[in-house]
Parts: structure tokens; sequence; C-alpha cells
């Protein structure tokens, strides 16, 4: 399977977390601004995720690949992800990096990760693996199947899922000038960020209401 090397803006944690899952080398630019980010986009030949249509518009003007994150449902995001970038909505752990830092994961024995785990983990799991930069032990416990519901559900909805218009049919409308006004103050504040994600989706959600 094809692995893809993205950088996403902070407003996108959790989806930045699936992609490591699946294998994908994703930064998260959780303190960047606007330049910084286009910069490493194009420095490291890495596609922009952004949910700001401002920045998707200005990364593509500056020459850096960027894919506008348009939905507020996460299924509905790997969905149009995995159609424009070809790959497979599966977790294969020999190539999944760490969704807490982007390290490469690599098996472990269960006596290697003792102190890291609970003893009830350990009496119920045998198979673990353990990231080779920050040390996060992982096992498929129990969310384990929840998280392949979620990527059947997206399977399912991948040939049809919707990509974003190219950057050049987008007009400034004073809702998305303000929208990016708000977060730019979000960031600026150094709020955090799951409240700023958690307004991006409610905002966006609105954006597609009227
Ligand atoms: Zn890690």
């Amino acid at each position: 399977m094809k692995q893809h090397k993205f950088i996403a803006d902070g407003m996108l944690g959790k989806l930045t977390r699936w992609l490591r899952l699946l294998g994908h080398n994703i930064e998260y630019a959780g303190s960047m601004d606007d330049k910084e980010l286009i910069q490493k986009a194009r420095k490291e030949n890495r596609v922009l995720l952004t949910r700001d249509v401002e920045l998707y518009k200005q990364a593509i003007a500056k020459g850096a690949e960027a894919f506008l994150i348009e939905s507020p449902n996460q299924t509905a995001n790997l969905a149009s992800l995995a159609k424009r970038f070809k790959f497979k909505l599966e977790v294969n752990v020999k190539t999944s990096r760490c969704p807490k830092c982007n390290g490469t994961i690599k098996t472990a024995s269960k006596t290697s990760v003792a102190d890291k785990i609970p003893p009830t983990t350990s009496s119920n799991y045998n198979e673990f693996w353990q990231c080779q930069q920050c040390g996060q032990v992982y096992w498929r416990g129990a969310h384990w199947n929840r998280i392949e519901k979620i990527l059947d559900e997206a399977k399912k909805t991948q040939a049809t899922a919707r990509l974003p218009v190219k950057a050049s049919v987008f007009g400034t409308s004073k809702e998305l000038l303000k929208r990016r006004r708000e977060h730019g103050r979000c960031r600026s504040r150094k709020q955090d960020q799951k409240i700023c994600e958690k307004k991006a989706e409610q905002e966006t959600q609105s954006l597609q209401l009227k």
C-alpha cells in the first residue's frame, strides 16, 4: 500500500491520529502559522490538509499540494482522502505509525512492555506494539471493534465520496472570511485546540446547511 506524506493544520488532531494509524507520515502543525505550514509542505513534499478555505487557496497559489477537509464527519473525510490519494482503509500494524507522535511502531514482547501496561491488559492480550520514538505501547483493545466499524463505513462510501472543489472556484464570502478571522484568533490565543476543532466543525456544518 502506498503511504503518503501529509501535514495537518492545528484543527485536525483527530484526523491526524487516524491517518497515522493507517500508516501515513503526517505531521501535526499545532502551533505553526499559515506561512510556516505552506513552507514546510513545499519543502518536505507534504500534502497540506486544512479546513480553512483561505489557507487552502493560498497553499495552492504558492505551489504546495493541498486538500480541503470539508465534512464535520470523520468517516466521510477518511472516505474522501482514500478516494483522492488511492489508499486502503485498512490498518496494517506493520506499517502503522504512532497516532500520538508519528513515530514508527514495532512488535514488542509482553515481558518487554510489562511495566507499561495494566495487569488486566497483560492477562487479556498477547500481541503488543511499541512506538520507537515515544515508547507508547499499543494493543488491540476494546476500542479496536469501533476502529474497524468506522473504517468499514468509510469503505462503503469511498467510491461516491465528495472531493474538494478546485481552489479557484471559491469566492471570498463574508462567512468564510469571518470563520478564518475567528480561528486565527483561536490560534494566536493558543486556546485548547480541541475547542477550536469543535467550533470549526460546527461552523462547517452550519455553512453547509445554508
Ligand atoms: Zn510515539
